[in-house]
């Protein structure tokens, strides 16, 4: 096949290798076993996602991360599509977390490209200003009330604004830019 310049280029970019990627990944909470993956497939046939999508197969991903892998990974958004069902971590026979290694990746992904999907920027502005992951409606407040149902908990809105600052969300909520879907 005849590439382009620019075209070749891209392609070295995103295959290039990193050899720490793995180490990297590892060394997140959850991901720590991914040097178990023995590439079974079984994680694949149970996962809802990768039916529906050609690049999110969570067997391909593990191997991806084994071989270091990392532009290819983290320029694909379709690693947000992830339910978290977990059925991938109920078959495993390697005791492999692929959802929190997905998870993990993720995180790299919004610290190094600062990148995500719209609806997590918002979650994370609602729990800044709420202390809750949805903005709870006037109407919902009423019909707790009606039902004798106690007060919700109030959220110490200075508290979460210095843990978003030790954790650098603040940072990531003012700067990283978002998209509405994958296609
Ligand atoms: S089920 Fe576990 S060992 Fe098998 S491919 Fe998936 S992560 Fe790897
Ligand atoms: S947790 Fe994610 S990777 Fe695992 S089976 Fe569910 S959708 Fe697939």
């Amino acid at each position: 096949m005849v590439y382009s310049m620019s075209q070749k280029e891209e392609f070295e970019v995103v295959n290039r290798v990193d050899p720490a990627f793995k180490r990297a990944v590892s060394g997140m909470h959850g991901a720590e076993k991914i040097s178990l993956c023995f590439q079974c497939g079984t994680c694949t046939a149970g996962c809802p996602i990768s039916r529906f999508n050609d690049f999110y197969n969570p067997r391909r991903i593990a191997r991806m991360i084994q071989l270091g892998l990392k532009d290819r990974l983290l320029s694909n958004d379709a690693l947000w599509l992830c339910t978290t069902c977990y059925t991938c971590i109920d078959n495993c026979p390697q005791g492999v977390e692929m959802a929190y290694i997905i998870r993990a990746l993720r995180n790299i992904t919004v610290e190094e490209r600062k990148v995500m999907p719209t609806i997590y920027k918002q979650m994370l502005s609602n729990i800044l200003k709420t202390g809750y992951v949805y903005v709870i409606s006037e109407l919902r407040i009423k019909r707790r009330i009606q039902h004798g149902l106690p007060p919700l908990p109030k959220s110490d809105s200075k508290q979460i604004a210095k843990l978003f600052d030790a954790t650098h969300i603040s940072d990531i909520l003012e700067r990283a830019e978002t998209f509405d879907r994958v296609d």
